[in-house]
Formats: structure tokens, sequence, C-alpha cells
């Protein structure tokens, strides 16, 4: 049974387990009839009834959260950060200081205290900001539930995988990931990638049939929860579900992964590094500077404390995470729902799209309005999936539809309460399907007639299906379709006024010339053929080859209205965008013009065959060369090849796919995209970002949402790091011009940073989205996030704060008239000019927070009313600092003291000069850039 080692987990999460190991421990060497017995089901599964009666009883088919360590200890691993270990470590000091120094001074003990109110608030912000991302995850993943196809009542029916019950009959198919533990019953070409159970990720082939007892995991009839489904098709009944799975079993607590930070989460971890390492050396400088001058000694060692602890930017990373989960919460809202942080920031420099057709750029809703039979076109009538329309009614057609209807695995689902006619499975098929009802086929009665008994399933490198019917008189036919040209190649003859004739070189080069003049319309053409065989079970070659075609099907896949404009967009944005198809060129050609993507006279499209035949080199020359690049009747392993060639050119790719074999792509590229409505659970694993509505125009909305959040991260770090150096200034030069005391206190620095700038910043990184966001190239790769234009800001807007604080507090100490040496903390002159400073910072970063919120364009442009989240902050933080100023509680603990109306006069026009100062530095950067275009135009 192979699960001697997991037993101390089984046990642990045996709470609803159904069935004695025992009864399961045979399951995989009885023959298919008792199998179905010894589960109390049939080949037609459960009844609705018994399945909902079982899941009662046997409980849901889920494994529990994952328990990620205990509140208490998250809470905890809070204190453990760098920053925290270094508050907490002046905060002792300080303590100590106050406890040696005679007589004690109550200033120093509230020192201690408020480092120590810092490093409790830090711990409770960061510990509830972990917790709402973790919320935020799981909701996000609720959004797309993970579904099955199960058989009850004898009816194929789409169910959450979690209310599977021992018993039901599953249908699988390439690309989906195992629901349960499962044993199967009929199995076509079918593997499995058992890696997430064994470690072992190559594919694994599995048959139905009973196998010798040994170890279940090895059974090779038998497919498991957490594996995926690479290749073929099943039918499998479910013998555990939830924790009694072998999954279930070894389950382990996943939580213990590293958590894993991204480029920016590391460069502003970085820089708030290099600044904490600043604030050491500065204080260690002050120390220096004033021990000498006859300072004493623990107050002047409590001063220099505190100002390290003042300038160490703790919030920032918290603030970072912070803007990010925005982010991926306002991707969401656009059905764009991000699975990494990662993909959040690799969106915003994302240069090149690779996307797929079907469904991504069209609807995926196709109707079948062309057929071609007997050397003739007859036009299908009707639209969507009711089958209510007319086909010419004859023997040719009726054949051509019936074999297409045999040769699918979707089903056509009636409308119910609210919806109307449905396909459950491939689209594509799904058209056959209606088509074949609208010609009078009854599909159900043909399968009852001529049953399948095998199938060589579709894949994307074949581009063909096929199915083996015994017909009535005993005889095997083999009906096949797919792509056209593939198709076509394996045929040696054509139906023809009942017979069928040879194809020679002109009536093939004819029927070529009918799919390419269907596919130059943007019709999907699809090739049915068949031939008969001599056993039930024909080998690929054999069954698909010397084929006769009986027609051909052109169906109409209208596309997106939405996608138009956010091909502009992209267009705009300096983004490429790559159509890459299974479909035919022309097909691919006509859609890419509908949708704009291509407007140029000759498009470069290239088919996979060709990128087979071409060098690396020839592939590097022709993404150079081509400005509209169409890959038509490419293979996944051809778009692999596409991606790793365009990130050599260092492009940033972001790739669509719905495909069992997209993962390599998706998994490689920068932005794995996978569909959440039509891909397959393997895609939807393998890639970063999952569309909601597999919309081409999602993606284009979530590149401009990851442009917004980069943007966002910058305003608020010029924001933050500027007033730092507005706190650390006015210090140095105060001791550097020996004034005994310090233009700003400690515990002032600390109110502003955890009280007057936090609503701001997070403000800041919650800005709307800028009207230009898609109007620049994107941005390089390889770019800093602290690029020398940006530190270049931060000294610009911080070293304008910097000199009207140091304008305030030397007026007011030299307007008083006395002399240095005479200052005490309770001189009122002394109070009041510290109370200037700091409403001085608090006023100009109400002004600052205005001029960061744009880069070039002026910030009257874009609406000063257009953040009222900002102007709320902001007006907090003013609100803050008058209490300062004004309540005698607060007055006492910050050493403040009442401004008059002309003071706050004062400050009010320094910070509009601050925005006036930034404003004219846009317009120069304007006009500059302007005077550059028009030199280029020349
Ligand atoms: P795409 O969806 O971009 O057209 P695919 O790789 O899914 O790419 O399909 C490649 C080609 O295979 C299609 O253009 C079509 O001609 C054919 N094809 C698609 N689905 C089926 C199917 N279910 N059965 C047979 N042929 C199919
Ligand atoms: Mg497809």
């Amino acid at each position: 049974m192979g699960r001697t080692t997991e037993s101390v987990v089984a046990t642990r999460h045996d709470r609803k387990s159904p069935a004695p190991p025992s009864g399961d421990a045979a399951v995989s060497t009885l023959p298919t009839r008792e199998v179905f017995a010894s589960l109390g089901t049939g080949p037609g599964g459960l009844t609705a009834a018994e399945a909902a009666a079982r899941l009662a009883r046997d409980g849901p088919n889920d494994l529990p959260a994952t328990a990620r360590g205990g509140m208490g200890r998250r809470l905890l691993a809070q204190f453990t950060d760098l920053f925290a270990v270094l508050l907490l470590a002046a905060s002792a000091l300080t303590f100590l200081a106050y406890a040696l120094d005679q007589p004690h001074d109550p200033a120093t003990l509230q020192l201690a205290l408020a480092i120590l109110g810092v490093v409790l608030l830090n711990a409770g912000i960061g510990f509830a900001q972990e917790y709402s991302a973790e919320r935020t995850a799981q909701s996000l993943q609720a959004m797309v539930p993970h579904v099955c196809r199960v058989l009850r009542d004898a009816q194929p029916r789409e169910v959450p995988a979690r209310e599977l019950v021992r018993g039901d009959v599953v249908v699988l198919e390439a690309g989906d990931a195992v629901p349960a533990d499962c044993r199967l019953v009929e199995a076509e070409e079918t593997a499995v990638d058992n890696a997430a159970l064994t470690g072992e990720s190559d594919a694994v082939g599995r048959v139905p049939g009973p196998v010798p007892s040994g170890a279940l995991l090895e059974a090779r009839n038998c497919v498991f929860m957490g594996t995926d489904l690479v290749a073929g098709t099943a039918r499998a009944v479910v013998f555990a579900t939830g924790t009694a799975t072998e999954f279930g079993r070894i389950f382990r607590l996943t939580a213990a992964a590293p958590r894993q930070r991204t480029p920016l989460q590391c460069q502003v971890a970085a820089m708030a590094r290099r600044v904490a390492g600043l604030a050491l050396v500065a204080g260690a400088v002050l120390f220096a500077v004033r021990v000498p001058s006859g300072q004493p000694f623990v107050s002047t060692f409590v001063f220099a404390l505190g100002v390290m602890v003042a300038l160490v930017p703790e919030g920032m990373p918290a603030t970072l995470s912070v803007s990010l989960a925005i982010g991926v919460r306002r991707m969401a809202r656009r059905h764009a729902l991000v699975k990494q942080l990662l993909a959040v920031e690799a969106l915003g420099s994302t240069s090149v799209v690779c996307t797929d057709k079907t469904g991504t750029l069209t609807q995926a809703e196709m109707t079948v309005v062309e057929l071609w039979a007997d050397g003739v076109p007859h036009p299908v009538t009707g639209v969507g999936y009711a089958p209510a329309g007319d086909v010419t009614d004859s023997p040719p057609v009726r054949e051509l539809l019936r074999a297409a209807a045999l040769c699918s695995n979707a089903r056509l689902l009636p409308p119910t309460a609210g919806e109307g006619w449905r396909v459950l499975g491939d689209t594509t098929e799904g058209a056959l399907l209606v088509a074949a009802a609208k010609g009078g086929v009854d599909t159900a009665a043909e399968e009852a007639r001529t049953p399948r008994v095998a199938e060589h399933p579709f894949d994307s490198v074949r581009k063909l299906m096929s199915t083996v019917h015994r017909d009535e008189d005993g005889t095997y036919v083999v009906y096949v379709k797919g792509a056209p040209l593939e198709l076509l190649a394996r045929c040696d003859s054509v139906a023809r006024g009942g017979g069928r004739e040879p194809l020679t070189g002109a009536s093939r080069a004819d029927v070529a010339a009918t799919a390419d003049a269907m596919a130059g319309r943007g019709l999907r053409v699809l090739a049915v053929a068949r031939r008969t065989v001599a056993s039930a079970r024909p080998a690929l070659a054999e069954a698909e080859s010397g084929l006769t075609l009986l027609g051909l099907a052109g169906m109409h896949d209208p596309p997106r209205p939405e996608v138009r404009d956010a091909v502009v967009a992209c267009r705009r944005a300096g983004i490429r965008i790559v159509m890459v198809t299974g479909d035919h060129p022309l097909t691919a050609e006509a859609v890419a013009r509908r949708v704009g993507i291509v407007r140029g006279p000759d498009p470069t499209v290239v088919t996979g065959t060709r990128l087979d035949s071409m060098t690396e080199e020839g592939l590097d020359e022709l993404l150079t060369r081509s400005t509209e690049l169409l890959l038509c009747r490419v293979s996944p392993e051809h778009k692999m090849r596409v991606v790793t060639a365009l990130q050599r050119r260092g492009e940033v790719v972001a790739v669509t796919g719905d495909g069992a074999n997209d993962a390599p792509a998706l998994k490689h590229a920068d932005i794995g995209v996978a569909m959440g409505a039509s891909g397959t659970d393997v895609a939807r694993e393998a890639a970063v970002m999952v569309l909601l509505d597999d919309s081409f125009a999602s993606i284009s909305a979530a590149v401009a949402l990851g442009r917004s959040v980069y943007r966002n991260i910058r305003k608020f770090l010029i924001y933050l790091f500027s007033h730092n150096i507005a706190e650390l200034v006015p210090i140095l030069v105060a001791s550097f011009v020996g004034f005994p005391l310090v233009p700003i206190t400690a515990v002032q620095i600390l109110a502003i940073d955890l009280g007057s700038d936090v609503l701001p910043a997070l403000a800041l990184g919650a800005e709307p989205v800028e009207a230009d966001v898609m109007d620049s190239p994107p941005r390089p790769r390889r770019e800093r996030l602290f690029s020398t234009a940006v530190m270049g800001r931060i000294l610009f807007l911080g070293g304008i704060q910097a000199l009207g604080v140091c304008a305030v507090f030397f007026w007011h100490i030299q307007a008083s008239g006395i002399p240095y040496a005479d200052f005490t903390p309770s001189t009122p002159a002394y109070r009041e000019a510290i109370t200037m400073v700091q409403a001085g910072i608090v006023v100009s970063q109400f002004f600052n927070a205005l001029a960061v919120r744009t880069d070039r364009q002026s910030v009257f442009r874009a609406g000063l009313l257009s953040n009222p989240w900002l102007l709320a902050a902001g007006g907090f933080g003013i609100a803050l600092m008058g209490a300062i100023s004004y309540a005698p509680p607060l007055q006492a603990v910050f050493g403040t003291a009442a401004l008059s109306v002309g003071d706050w006069a004062v400050l009010v026009a320094f910070g509009a000069l601050l925005l006036a100062a930034e404003e004219a530095r846009k317009w120069m950067t304007r006009r500059r850039r302007h005077a550059g275009e028009r030199a280029r135009a020349r």
C-alpha cells in the first residue's frame, strides 16, 4: 500500500474519511465490473441523490486549509526582523540610560516608551497586513473554482471538485488535474505527471484493467489527486476523496515554504537598510560632535539614539506590500487574477505579449456557417449554440456532419433556467454538434448505432483527432477531424457522388484552395475524413492514413469587441503583440486584421513548419525584422522556442496558454497567463496570472495596472525619503553651529513618521491609474527603482524642505534674541521653534504629496481632487499637528507650543513654494522632451 511512512500524518487527518483502507487495497487488482460493485456504482456513475447522500456522509473532497503556524507564533515573528530588533535594542539602551542617569530624566523614559510603542505599532501593522494579504490570496483562489466532469444519472455534468464522492465516474482529458484518487475504467493514450506525489515529473502511461497487487502508487491503472493528466482521455471511478487520498495522507504543511520576495521588495528593503545604516552613522557623528563640546554624556547618547530611531524607515516595506496588494485586488476587479506578487511588477515592464487567438482575441463562440461536401459549398443558417437553423439535406452533407459529431467529445446541453444552449467541452466540437443537429443528425442515436470503441485524442502537435466505431455490420470505421492541411495530407481520396475519387494533384489543390478561401474569410476550418479498418484498435499510423475526405466545415468565431481598444492601447504603450495559433494562416490573418493586430499590407506570417527549419539566428533575425508577426499552425513547443528567443533579446514576455502542453512556455515566460474560463487545470497551475474572462483586453488592463503600481510605489518612496532629509538636516546644522538643543526631538519625528505620514503614503500607493500610463514605452527590465532621476527628485524635494525648516527654526531662535547657551527645553521661544519645525514638515509634506503625484504632467492637469483619500490623509496629518500644537496634554508630551495664525501662514506659503518649484521642474522636463521630439522629427 505504500503508506507506511505517512501513517503519522494519516491519523491526524483521518477525521471523516470513509471506507477502511483494506477495502481499497484491492481496487487496482479487481476487474472493472467488480470495482464498480465494490464502490456501489456503475458505468453510468451515481444518481444525483446517492451522490448527495454520500457527500453528506463522507464530507467534501478537500484538504484542510494549510495551518500556517499559530497566531502567536506569527505575531512573534514580526518582532524578529532587522528593524524590530534594532528598535528593541535602542529601546533597551534608552531604558538603561534612564535607569543609570541620576536624577532620572522623564524625557528619556518617554523616549524609551515611544520607541517601544513604535515596535508594537509596527508589529501590529505588519501582522494585520500579512493577515489581510493571506485573506486576499484565499478569496482570489476561490474565484477560480476547480470543476470537473462527472457522470451523474448517466449524464455528463460539471461539478465542483470538492463535491466529488466515492463511486463517482469522472471524465478526464489532457490538461485536467486529477480531482481525487481514481481507478481507470477506460483510458486512451493516457499519461499522468505524478510530480506532486512522487517527485518524478516524467509522464507515465496509464491503462485500465486489473494489475497484480503491489504498491498502490505504482498501480498503472490508478490516478491520484494532486497529479495531472498530461495526455489522452480517460474515464475513472473515484475510490478515495479528500483526506483519504494518497495526497491527503502525505499532505504536509506546505506553508513552511519560504515566502519569496519580489525584486522591488528586495530593492526597497536594501534601500531601507542603507538608510538605517546612514541613521546609525548620523547618530554616531552627532554623538562624536556633541560630547567633546561639553554636553552631558548620557543625554547626548540618548539624543543620538533618538535620531537613529527616528530616521530608520521602518514602515516602508509594509507600505510597499500594501500597495502591491492593492494592485492585485485592482487586477482581480479587471478579471486578471495574479497568483504571485512578482507578476504585478513584471507586468509593468512587459514589452511583448504572445497571445492565443481562439478565445482570447475571439469569443470562442463558434458557429458553423458553411460546409463543403461533394464538391459544393452549403451554407448553414442560425447563430449560437441553439440547434435552430438549416442546411442542405443531402447524403454527402449528412455523412460529413455525422462523422464530425461522432468524432467529438463535447456535449450539447439543452437550455436550463436562465441559460440558453450550452456546450460542455471543446467549443469547436460544440459547433459541429450544433451543425449536425441542424442537418437532422441525431448524435445520440448514431452513437448507439455505431458505438465508439477507441479514440486517438486530439493533440495540438498532430492537430487531428480520430475515433474508431463499430458499424452495424461489424466492420470498424475510423472518423478523423482536424486542421485541413494536416488532414488533407493523410487523405488519398475524396467522397464524390456517393462513391469516392482518388485525390489527384489537381483535385487536392482544389480542396486546399477551397479551405484557403474559407479561411481567408476568417473562418476556422476543420476537415473531416473516414476510413475502414480491420481491427477495433488500429495503431495511430494506420487509423490516420489512407483516408477519404468527407468535406470541410467552416466556423465563424466573432472577435471580442473589447479587444480592438486594448490592441490600440498596447500599441501606444510600445508593447508588441505576437499572435500564436494552431489555426490556418489565412484565418489567423483575417482575425488579426479584424482586431487591429495587423494593419499593414503584408504581415509576417510564419508557420510551425518554417519555424522548424529555422536556425536560432534566423529566428532572431525574423523577430528583429518583422513588426507584425503571426505564428500559425504552431505547436506548444514552437511557442516555447519563440518565448525563449524573445527573452534572449531582452524582452519581458507575457504569453497566454490554455492547453496541457502549454505549461513549459507558461513557466518559462516572465508572465505566464492562463485562461480561467476555458483553460486546462495544468495551464492554470503553471501560470502566474489567470484571466477570469479569457480576454486579451484583461491582459492590457493588467499591464496598465502593473505600470501604475510601479509609479505609485515610486511616488510614496519619494514622498517618504525626501522628508527624512528634512528631519536630518536641521539636526546636523544645529549641531555644527553649536546650538545646544535639537531643532526637532525624536518623539516629534516619530509622531511624523507614524502619525502624519503613514496615511498619505498609503493613499499615494493607492493612487488611481494615471491617464497617461500607456503613453510611454515599457520600463526597461533592468531599471532600478532608485534611479538617478528618483534620487534626484528625493534630493530636490528634501533639499527644499530642509532649507525651509532650517529657516523657520533659526529665524525663531534669532528673533528671540536669547544667546544659544541660555536655551533650555522649556524656553518658550525654543518650544515655538521646534513646533514650527514639526509643523513645517507636516505642512510641506502635504504639498509634497501633491507634488509627487505626477512625474512630468502638471498636477493641476491631473486634477488636484482626483485622489480624495490623499487630501483626507493630508488633512488628518495637519489636524494631528494642530492637536500637538494646541492641546495642553500633547504639548506636555511633545514639548511644543501654540502657533499663531501668522506662523501657519508662513508654513503654508512655504509649502506652496515647494509645489511651485516642483511644477517648474516638471515644466522644464516637458519642454526639454518636446524639444527632443522636435529635433528627432526633423
Ligand atoms: P488554436 O486553438 O489556436 O487554433 P489548437 O492547437 O488548439 O490551436 O488547434 C490547432 C488546430 O487543430 C485548429 O486550428 C483546428 O484546425 C484543429 N483542432 C482544434 N480543435 C480540434 C478538435 N477538437 N478536433 C480536431 N481538430 C481540432
Ligand atoms: Mg485550441
